[in-house]
């Protein structure tokens, strides 16, 4: 996980002032205001082709949880941070109604993820440092809710996630990358075993880069450069072994 930086981007029509995102939105909280408290919330507009295809283009295609590269692949899913329609704040609890309707269409709280992070993993957990601080409607402050789960965007994951070769882990005992590795599989098997293989190339790359008597050691150099970018993929990864 990387910070996605979405300052300065142009939000898509859809769902910027006067889109239809923006329309519903405003009548939903007029709704909520007038005691309703059920939302149809649209994926066509969420989930539309131009809101996609910003956000991949924002993340490099990547998923915003696990930095697997995702859209040559896959489809993957616009992922809600703050649930849409409901959210669980524990495992095996029923889901609480309404979610955060008011973003549903909000471009802020939406992000490109893979399948597996979002729909087999955080779902509609959404998790308070305390749970007495949790807004429930357009009308209270999101500055006083503090996620569990590490926003991609208002948190800096690199304070709170690290790596051991391939095995991710809660930097300093962060309580937050704890519960980020675990809400969105950031420690699954199938993933482990994705950047084991990657790692191990990277080890043998690292070896060039170090021995100076290589004449390929300044291009490895330049190259893990590159790989520690937010474009590359597993950036984190590289970054906690290999340049820091
Ligand atoms: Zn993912």
């Amino acid at each position: 996980m990387v910070r996605i930086d979405k300052t300065g981007v142009t939000i898509p029509a859809i769902l910027d002032n006067s889109g239809q995102g923006d329309l519903l939105t405003r009548q939903m909280m007029v709704d909520y205001d007038n005691g309703i408290r059920e939302f149809k919330i649209s994926s066509k507009i969420y989930g539309h082709k131009t809101v996609k295809e910003a956000l991949k283009i924002l993340q490099h295609g990547k998923c915003c949880f696990c930095e697997a590269r995702v859209s040559h692949i896959s489809h993957g899913d616009v992922e809600h941070f703050r649930p849409k329609a409901g959210f669980n704040s524990k495992p095996r609890t029923k889901l609480i109604k309404p979610g955060y309707f008011w973003l549903a269409y909000n471009y802020l709280n939406l992000f490109f993820s893979c399948q597996i992070c979002n729909q087999s993993y955080k779902k509609n957990y959404f998790p308070l440092v305390d749970e007495t601080k949790r807004v429930r409607s357009h009308n209270g402050k999101l500055s006083q809710e503090e996620s569990l789960i590490l926003h991609p965007e208002n948190d800096y994951p690199e304070i709170h996630l690290t790596f051991n070769k391939e095995v991710i882990l809660p930097k300093s005992g962060s309580q937050k990358g704890a519960e980020t590795i675990k809400r969105t599989g950031l420690d699954r098997k199938k993933l482990d075993d994705n950047r084991l293989e990657y790692y191990l190339t990277m080890e043998i790359l690292a070896r060039v880069a170090r021995d100076s008597s290589n004449p390929e050691s300044t291009a490895a150099k330049a190259h893990f450069k590159t790989l520690g970018l937010s474009s590359s993929p597993y950036s984190l990864m590289i970054r906690c072994n290999f340049l820091t």
